[in-house]
């Protein structure tokens, strides 16, 4: 990136820009919650069209060459490369949210288009010279003429390899409007190389807006046609001006190549206004993104943000600071101590707080476990850890532990999920439910077994994933408290052994509410701290862990919370004693004392009827 193509800005678009790049980033997540299964469903299908057309072309070649090893050796290797590059038709799996193709027949005819879409990618590796793709793997190019050790015949078995990836693609497509839309753009790509080798006099704006349309858009077209070769997607107006300006942020990133070679590139043509015109097609991308509707209008702005994400690395709007870099593992545990956690993540790693219920300031620790301050509110008798690590380090210690993440505690919930559904039919108004950290989804199927129509939020994109094919649609990987939950208009939400987790529970509670129909219900478990668990065991008792749990509730401190977010009709719920094998000796104790087995704290709330 060279300092003649950075300008100032004028303020009033940088203030845009941002605003912009925060809207992208919520419709990303809103899209990931809402549609990443179905996304990765569609994600499938473009592995196995790949597959399907490399496997096709071996089996032809092998047939009409009558097994010839020569011909063998070479599409193998062909394939080796398609197979890596397949991830270049990653944008497809989003985009088919808004066309919803038959998966059988964009299997089919995507089959078709990438062949033409890869021989593309091979003439452009010969044209450019690329024997590095994108820095990270060889190319077939650079592939032959290693094995080979002949350029010049290298080349020459890239350009056929091309056409025949080309001819074959053709071969496999529908006729009608795939070959036609792709016979339209290959052919339009192919004039585009050629204005590329124009001489500088022609060069102006509309050279290059209409280069990079036949060179990119077309292109990219080509493997368009396999999802929507009748262009009817409201989002196709979008994507063309869209990849039209991907190249324009691609041309940033080494215009002295360009320059030295004699190609046409952004910078070459538009000097120093290349910020400024980048600008008003972000911005007016925006405006036709904010014009559509869902699910469009989230890919749509997600798209722009990877865009923005672009343009910050090449620092093009000039006073975005460089992305931090990644912060290195962990390598730490739900059990690991203050100072493990300080020495790996520093001060910064910790926050301080008074009483997350109540907002009362903190006195002295009451009691400390893994170096932990354990500090208990003088008004709402509230137990909390204060100083805790941030959120996001805890977030970041579950990101890393996520496929162990599952509470231990979780399992107490199979032994009353179906005494629980049974009392939730009898104080719900209607059948959806919602579980918020669903864990291994046990009370999701037991619920869905009485009756309800069950969805479910969990933090944990493994335990999402193993539920995926039975309930797909209607989970989601979800963070409470940042941005929306995906769904509403609930006469149940259900969260046991989430809500210590959080830091601060009183937005969530809220936003529990705001998901709620008038009338809902509300069921709540916690550790509680006035349990006889905790009064025998103390703080060896392991629901007190200051890393996974912050919070620690008592019948007192979360009726507060409950009531302070609107809740009414706030009862506790008590689970009958367990019976035959499941009892043992040991829960008469608890019993006995007038306690249960669990140690939780179990409530119901409702959201007043409007
Ligand atoms: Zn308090």
């Amino acid at each position: 990136m060279t300092g003649s193509s950075q300008a100032q800005l004028p303020a009033p678009t940088l203030h845009a820009l941002r605003e912009q790049r925060a809207v992208a980033a919520t419709a990303a997540a809103w899209l990931t919650a809402q549609h990443g299964s179905e996304i990765e469903r569609h994600h499938a299908v473009v592995t196995a069209a790949v597959n399907d057309a490399v496997e096709r072309l071996q089996q032809n070649v092998e047939r009409i060459s009558g097994g010839n090893s020569f011909c063998r050796d070479l599409v193998t290797m062909a394939g080796d490369y398609l197979h890596w590059l397949s991830w270049t038709a990653w944008d497809l799996p989003q985009l088919a949210l808004v066309v919803q193709p038959d998966p059988q027949r964009f299997r089919d005819d995507l089959s078709a288009s990438v062949l033409v879409y890869f021989s593309g990618r091979l003439l452009d590796d010969y044209l450019d010279r690329h024997f590095l793709y994108r820095a990270r793997r060889e190319t077939l190019l650079a592939r032959l003429a290693r094995e080979r050790g002949d350029g010049a015949e290298a080349e020459a078995l890239s350009v056929l390899m091309s056409l025949l990836l080309c001819f074959e693609g053709l071969r496999n497509a529908r006729a009608g409007a795939q070959l036609d839309t792709i016979l339209e753009s290959a052919r339009g790509l192919l004039v585009g190389i050629l204005m590329e080798r124009s001489g500088t006099a022609e060069w102006s704006g509309e050279f290059y807006e209409r280069l990079i349309r036949l060179k990119n858009v077309d292109y990219w077209r080509i493997l368009y046609a396999a999802l929507d070769a009748e262009e009817r997607s409201p989002l196709y107006p979008f994507l063309c001006r869209y990849y039209a300006l991907a190249q324009k942020l691609n041309d940033l990133q080494d215009p002295a190549r360009d320059a030295q070679q004699g190609r046409p590139n952004a910078v070459s043509i538009y000097h120093g206004d290349v910020a400024a015109i980048i600008a008003t097609d972000l911005l007016e991308l925006g405006q036709m993104a904010s014009e559509l509707d869902e699910p469009a209008r989230s890919i749509a702005l997600t798209k722009l943000g990877e865009s923005h994400d672009e343009a910050e690395r090449l620092g093009l709007f000039g006073d975005a600071p460089p992305a931090p870099a990644p912060p290195a593992r962990l390598e730490l545990f739900w059990h690991s101590e203050y100072a493990e956690f300080y020495a790996r993540a520093g001060a910064g790693a910790f926050e301080t707080t008074g009483c997350p219920i109540c907002g009362s300031a903190p006195s002295s620790p009451i009691f400390h476990k893994q170096g932990f301050a354990y500090q208990r509110c003088p008004r709402c008798t509230h137990i909390y850890v204060a100083p805790r690590l941030r959120p996001e380090v805890q977030k970041r210690l579950g990101d890393e532990l996520d496929a162990a993440s599952e509470d231990e505690f979780l399992q107490t919930q199979k032994i009353y999920a179906d005494y629980l559904c049974r009392l939730l039919r009898k104080h719900a108004n209607g059948p959806r439910l919602l579980d918020v950290g669903y864990g291994s989804g046990y009370l999701l199927r037991t619920a869905r077994a009485h009756g309800f129509d069950v969805y479910g939020v969990e933090t944990s994109r493994a335990l999402t994933s193993k539920l995926d094919a039975m309930l797909g649609r209607n989970l989601a990987v979800a963070h409470l408290g940042e941005g929306e939950l995906p769904w509403g208009s609930f006469d149940v939400i259900v969260m046991t052994h989430v809500l210590e987790h959080i830091a601060e529970p009183r937005p969530v509670l809220a936003q529990l509410l705001a998901a709620l129909n008038p009338g809902g219900v509300l069921y709540l478990a916690v550790p509680d701290s006035d349990s006889w668990q905790f009064r025998i065991f103390g703080k060896e008792w392991d629901a007190v862990n200051p890393v996974a749990h912050y919070q620690f509730f008592n019948e007192t401190s979360l009726t507060h919370a409950l009531r302070e977010s609107q809740f009414e009709s706030i009862s506790r719920v008590q689970m009958p004693p367990l019976k035959g094998k499941l009892r043992q000796r040991w829960m008469n104790l608890f019993r006995s004392l007038g306690g249960d087995e669990s140690g939780e704290l179990r409530l119901l709330g409702r959201r007043p009827r409007d």
